[in-house]
């Protein structure tokens, strides 16, 4: 199993996530977040950090969000690691539960 960061993160990217993760499993891509399946052990820290609650574990992503899992495998292997709490962007509670981000997703 792993966790998955889902469309909700898109333009919000609030990082608080990253802090508690002790695998140091997120990578960074310019408008979102996601967890490496290879490297994630499961351990639960991060999802109730998400202040969009945008993480799930695979068993729990809802149907809506499937492709999730595979977008965080994929981009996981070509962005870099961040380990550590960055300032979210000025307008990320402007996008914090808007639908239909998916386009939006810059790779
Ligand atoms: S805390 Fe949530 S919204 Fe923020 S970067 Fe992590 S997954 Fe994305
Ligand atoms: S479940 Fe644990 S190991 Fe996996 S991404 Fe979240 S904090 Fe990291």
């Amino acid at each position: 199993m792993t966790f998955v960061v889902t469309e909700n993160c898109i333009k919000c990217k609030y990082t608080d996530c990253v802090d508690v993760c002790p695998v140091d499993c997120f990578h960074e891509g310019p408008n979102f977040l996601v967890i490496d399946p290879e490297e994630c052990i499961d351990c639960t820290l991060c999802e109730p950090e998400c202040p969009a609650e945008a993480i799930f574990s695979e068993d729990d992503l809802p149907e809506n969000q499937s492709e999730f899992l595979q977008i965080n495998e994929e981009l996981s292997l070509a962005w870099p690691v961040i380990a550590e709490k960055k300032e979210p962007p000025e307008d990320a509670a402007d996008w914090d539960g808007k639908t239909g981000k998916t386009s939006l997703l810059e790779r």
